[in-house]
């Protein structure tokens, strides 16, 4: 209000005049919230509002004739300041004010030069306050970004969720300036507990402490599930429309205001996308204010919500954690399991193998003792197996012999005639054969060789076993039994020759006649004597062939022509054995030496018809094959002959049954000498029978050359 001592003063009367004349402009002048001041070029305050008075902590009486640089420091010039605004423009700027009481204030002004000739008007606010409030927020806001920081760094350093929960409510309750702050998990039954606190020591702790189902009812945790945040100033202010039984539980404790935010558990953030995920209270991040009803601020709920948001991501690692070990255990104890099975496994097959060792050792032992040379041969036709004896042969160390392939170790010449015999074991047949093989002492010896191939259950041969036994000393007594038979049939043939033709002449009776039993023992010793003649003739014959003392004279001959010859030869004996004889000669011109081929033929005619039942039949027949080669075939009804002798009766006297040459009159020696001429001409020979039905003796011819 403007008194009227202040109108004496030179420079305010127009002033004073011109707002008489504006009441509004008065009043707004006096009531405005901001000080206002008209001083002169030095500054001495010739008109101050109420505002101005308060501001400057003096009465209007007492600020006017007050220059502003009593109240300022040294830097602020106003004559300065004047000098350099142009008149009729503004200037802002800002000074601290240093009241009379002692008070400090920082004030900001706006100055206007010469409202009227060397009048200015200057406007001031107390910006003391503001500036505080700006700073008080800012560290408020810089210590929350701490809290932050050292919240999130925890959960990123920890996965332990325990000591996360510690570290947030010790943090949140050091920035807060909150008298308890707590974490309260919400359990499965409906109740809850305070897992993780942080209370000044004045106050009782509420840790561990289980919450009745009353005091956290379920339509307050559906609420907190949907994301509802409470900031309760009063707790006893009935607005809040608290439960009677929440208060009194809070009255145990003190509690004036409470902040309360919650925790969510995002449970399918890991399956589905943020819409579709579910949300589930986990649990309440808690302030109390015990000393007196406390005013939450924005700022305070904003951040105790983003908390809770990174405790949610805490719980999130936590279970992921929790699941890791989970996982982490199961995979140990599968590794325990697989290390356990692979020990298992692998004392196994160390015993399966030392046991393998024995067994091959044994095998040594066994096989080293043998007199028979043994090996084993892979497909690849390489030595894995040998006996000692083996080595003996060959006087070769093992290194010479294991892993090596036959020819390696034979010889170029030797593996020559090998090779036809390891071919068609590898093939998968049972082979024997003969050599003369030359030892390592230079002496020649006869082997009987026998391959056996080893075949897999697929059917797949991987090698074969070797047996090889030395027969020379058995071929020198067999050569020297030869000689002496063929010795002593030599020396028998010329006598019993003789003998024969005088007995022949005795039974014609051109000599004179005998009694019936002298007839008949005559009778009897000319066959025998026949027989006799035709054994001797045999064992030369077979003896000459294998002796290679013959000449084979092979020509072109027709097939058709010795068939005939040879059943015509034979017609007689089948007449006198009541058996039909057929032949169906072909017109096939082969290369054969026709004597010995007529031989072989009228042999197994002969048998053919021996052991024929009167009234049987027999057949001569003979095709081409495929394989250039002619098959003749010699076939009868007679009584057959077993399986187990259909080889054995190639042998020389080998016979199905021993009384076969009395009863039939033969030698043993027939099929043996038939065998020798087939293979002299590189053919084969072998005999076919059903017991009971009759015997067919089949032979191979090679086709004509060319
Ligand atoms: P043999 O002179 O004893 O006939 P072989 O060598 O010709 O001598 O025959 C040997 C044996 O083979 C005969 O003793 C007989 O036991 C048997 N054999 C040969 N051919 C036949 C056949 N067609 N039917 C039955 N057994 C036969």
């Amino acid at each position: 209000m403007f008194k009227r001592s202040s109108l004496r003063k030179s420079g305010a009367k127009n002033i004073k005049q011109q707002v008489e004349k504006q009441p509004l402009l008065q009043s707004i002048f006096e009531k405005a919230y901001d000080a206002i001041a008209v001083t002169d070029d030095r500054g001495t305050f010739i008109e101050v509002n109420a505002a101005a008075c308060q501001l400057f902590g003096l009465s209007h009486t007492a600020l006017i004739g007050r220059i502003l640089a009593d109240f300022t420091d040294t830097e602020f010039d106003f004559a300065k300041i004047c000098f350099n605004v142009q008149a009729g423009s503004q200037q802002t700027g800002k000074f601290d004010l240093l009241r009379p009481d002692g008070i400090l204030r920082e004030v900001e002004y706006t100055l206007t030069l010469n409202v009227v000739p060397q009048r200015h008007l200057m406007i001031l606010r107390d910006i003391t306050d503001r500036k505080k409030a700006a700073e008080d927020e800012l560290w408020c806001q810089r210590q929350w970004v701490e809290l932050f920081s050292e919240v999130t760094l925890k959960i990123r350093q920890s996965l332990q969720l325990k000591e996360i929960l510690r570290a947030t409510v010790t943090e949140v309750q050091r920035i807060l300036q909150a008298d308890r702050v707590l974490i309260y998990q919400v359990l499965p039954d409906g109740t809850g507990k305070a897992i993780s606190e942080a209370v000044l020591p004045n106050y009782p702790t509420i840790l561990d402490l289980e919450f009745p189902e009353e005091v956290f009812p379920q339509e307050y945790q559906k609420l907190y599930a949907e994301g509802r945040v409470r900031a309760i100033t009063d707790v006893h202010n009935p607005d809040n429309e608290l439960a009677q039984c929440l208060i009194e539980f809070i009255d145990q404790f003190d509690i004036k205001s409470k902040l309360i935010v919650p925790i969510l558990q995002n449970l399918n953030s890991h399956q589905q996308s943020e819409s579709n995920s579910q949300n589930q209270l986990w649990g309440l991040l808690i302030a109390h204010h015990c000393d007196r009803p406390r005013q939450w601020v924005n700022f305070e709920l904003e951040v105790m919500q983003q908390l809770a948001d990174q405790i949610s991501i805490a719980l999130a690692q936590a279970q992921l954690l929790e699941n890791l070990e989970e996982i982490v255990e199961v995979r140990t104890a599968e590794l325990k399991d697989v290390n356990r099975n692979l020990h298992q496994e692998i004392n196994d097959r160390m015993q399966a193998e030392s046991a393998l060792r024995r067994s091959e050792e044994q095998l040594r032992l066994i096989t080293n003792a043998l007199p028979v040379f043994i090996a084993y041969v892979d497909d690849q036709q390489q030595y894995r197996f040998n006996n000692k004896a083996y080595e003996d042969w060959l006087g070769k160390s093992p290194a010479n012999i294991h892993g090596c392939h036959i020819q390696q170790v034979w010889g170029e010449d030797c593996y020559q005639r090998m090779q036809i015999h390891v071919e068609a074991a590898l093939l998968g047949h049972i082979v024997t054969y003969e050599n003369e093989i030359v030892l390592c002492d230079g002496n020649s010896r006869s082997f009987n060789i026998t391959y056996i191939p080893h075949i897999d259950e697929q059917k797949i041969v991987k090698g074969f076993f070797s047996l090889a036994s030395d027969i020379s000393d058995r071929k020198a007594i067999e050569r020297t039994k030869d000689e002496f038979i063929s010795v002593v049939s030599h020396e028998l043939r010329t006598p019993l020759t003789s003998l024969h033709s005088a007995l022949k002449i005795l039974v014609t009776g051109r000599l004179g006649t005998l009694s019936t039993d002298g007839q008949q023992m005559l009778e009897i010793a000319d066959e025998n004597t026949e027989r006799l003649v035709r054994l001797v003739n045999n064992v030369l014959d077979l003896q000459r062939i294998e002796l290679g003392k013959f000449t084979m004279e092979k020509q072109v001959c027709k097939a058709a022509d010795f068939m005939i010859q040879a059943t015509e030869a034979m017609q007689p004996m089948a007449q006198q054995h009541g058996v039909t004889l057929v032949t169906q000669p072909v017109d096939i011109q082969i290369w054969v030496d026709s004597d010995y081929i007529v031989q072989a033929l009228t042999n197994l005619l002969s048998n053919a018809i021996k052991f024929s039942l009167p009234g049987g039949t027999v057949w001569l027949t003979a095709e081409c094959q495929q394989a250039s080669q002619v098959l003749f075939c010699v076939h009868d009804q007679g009584q057959g002959i077993p399986q187990s002798k259909l080889e054995t009766i190639f042998e020389r006297f080998q016979q199905v049954d021993s009384s076969d040459s009395r009863k039939k009159g033969g030698t043993g020696l027939g099929l043996a000498i038939c065998r020798k001429i087939i293979e002299q001409h590189e053919g084969k020979i072998w005999a076919e029978s059903i017991l009971g039905e009759g015997s067919s003796f089949y032979f191979t011819l090679p086709n004509l050359p060319g």
